[in-house]
């Protein structure tokens, strides 16, 4: 009903509203006020939402903020020009990335919180979380911290400024406190430095950096944390009801991969993480991390009768078991890193993550991996380096090699032709290790690629894309 009354006022107004009385080479400029919207500013000016948005290139009428200037196109308006003050002029959408808070934020692009909150039509306090979609108004940053920090007991001003280098006066002046004010534990200071580019993560010290890519996260798909420390530490974690397998570098990048089963809900989901440092300190603190649905559609499989007993649960369970315990360990060395390359050149005939249908059954499977078409004896490539664990033939998977990749990432390749690998080669990627075929439970010549990460089997098409780790 609004939206038809907006229409309808909209088209009934604006020739009436033709010829103020203003000077046409001065623009009339309106300065949002609170509980304003686009409609209650075009009835006020006696113009339309649509003119409105046009002259001021908003694309989402929905989206407009308390300071922010608007153009107002071919009025009447009773008011004049109005002097231009230092507000938000614009809001841009953002995406809420680990670390960022309502404060965080409002401090890197120079607007209060509460005029973040209410850009977002919400009220303070504002429980972000990982991957949320908001909008940010455009202030004009002065001070940009470099970081946010939780006083510790013993600290003091002047030792929070030494540990950050910064002059104790700065400090003091960017939280509104004089130099020889108290501090209490627990009180959180933004420590001077930063400049418009600064990230600012407001995240428990020594934290000083985390990233997760991607974001928003996506069943099926691979989630990759990146976790940066001050001192030296190690870094545990639970998501989803499983640890985090967590590799240090250089005793301060702490990194982690964890596949994300594509029968997961969409949802959000709390990511705990506890970094311990020198003297056994602990730091723990929690991210909610939002999971889209990974949209996979579904199809219908039909197998000959002379394969159904393929599908008996005698022959497919202990074979899942030990492609399972094949694929879900973890080890130590990386021997991928950035991109990887596709196994085959033949043409993809089915995606990852499509719900399954064999001979009319119930859809409670789904492919878990991607179909390469090719003829018998088409190369079969590594897509990245790795060690063999498996070469063998299997009942259902036929022909199947599985490689380690390290870092509890692993491939595999069922259905070939020839296996040209064996269990402790050490591969290149780019490497020919076998051949397409028929072999196993198959319905033609095809590559079936498989990629498990933590135990998940993931879709191997977003390695193409992202770099890991
Ligand atoms: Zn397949």
């Amino acid at each position: 009903m609004t939206l038809l009354l907006v229409l309808a006022v909209g088209t009934a107004r604006p020739l009436a509203a033709q010829g103020g009385s203003g000077d046409p080479s001065q623009p009339t400029m309106h300065i949002v006020q609170a509980n304003e919207t686009l409609y209650s500013i075009a009835l006020q000016y006696g113009t339309t939402v649509d003119a409105i948005a046009a002259a001021n290139g908003i694309a989402d009428v929905r989206y407009i903020s308390i300071g922010q200037q608007l153009i107002i196109p071919g009025s009447e308006a009773t008011t004049g020009p109005v002097a231009l003050a230092p507000v938000p002029t614009s809001v841009i959408p953002y995406i809420v990335q680990p670390g960022d808070s309502v404060e965080s934020l409002a401090r890197q692009y120079g607007v209060t919180p509460t005029m973040l909150a209410a850009a977002n039509n919400m009220f303070l306090p504002v429980p972000f979380y990982v991957g949320q979609e908001i909008v940010v108004p455009q202030g004009n940053p002065t001070a940009v911290p470099q970081a946010v920090y939780a006083v510790r007991a013993g600290d003091t001003l002047g030792r929070v400024a030494l540990r950050y280098n910064v002059a104790a006066g700065a400090l003091a002046q960017l939280n509104d406190l004089s130099p020889s004010s108290p501090v209490f534990v627990g009180q959180r200071l933004w420590i001077p430095g930063g400049n418009r580019a600064t990230r600012v993560y407001d995240l428990p010290y020594p934290v000083i950096a985390c990233q997760l890519t991607p974001v928003p996260s996506i069943q099926g798909q691979t989630l990759s944390i990146h976790l940066q420390t001050a001192t030296p530490a190690t870094m545990t974690g639970m998501f989803m009801g499983y640890p985090l397998q967590v590799m240090t570098q250089d005793a301060t990048q702490h990194y982690a991969m964890f596949g994300i089963h594509t029968f997961a809900e969409s949802g959000t989901y709390p990511m705990l993480l506890t970094v311990t440092s020198a003297g056994d300190v602990r730091t723990s603190f929690e991210l909610r991390i939002r999971i889209d649905d990974g949209d996979y559609g579904a199809e219908g499989i039909s197998l000959a009768t002379e394969m159904q007993d393929l599908l008996q649960p005698v022959v497919i369970e202990p074979e899942t078991d030990y492609v399972t315990m094949k694929m879900s360990g973890f080890t130590a060395q990386r021997y991928f890193s950035g991109v990887v390359s596709l196994p085959s050149d033949g043409a993809i005939t089915s995606y990852f993550g499509t719900r399954r249908l064999y001979n009319g059954g119930v859809l409670d499977t789904y492919h878990s991996g991607v179909d390469f078409g090719g003829a018998t004896g088409a190369p079969v490539l590594a897509p990245a380096a790795g060690v063999v664990v498996v070469a063998e033939n299997l009942p259902v998977r036929g022909n199947a090699t599985i490689i380690d990749h390290g870092w509890g990432v692993y491939t595999g390749y069922w259905h070939q032709n020839e296996i040209y690998v064996a269990v402790g080669d050490v591969v290149t990627g780019g490497q020919v290790i076998g051949t397409i075929g028929s072999t196993g439970r198959s319905t033609g010549p095809h590559l079936h690629w498989e990629m498990w990460v933590s135990g998940v089997p993931v879709d191997p098409l977003q390695w193409l894309q992202q770099p890991f780790p």
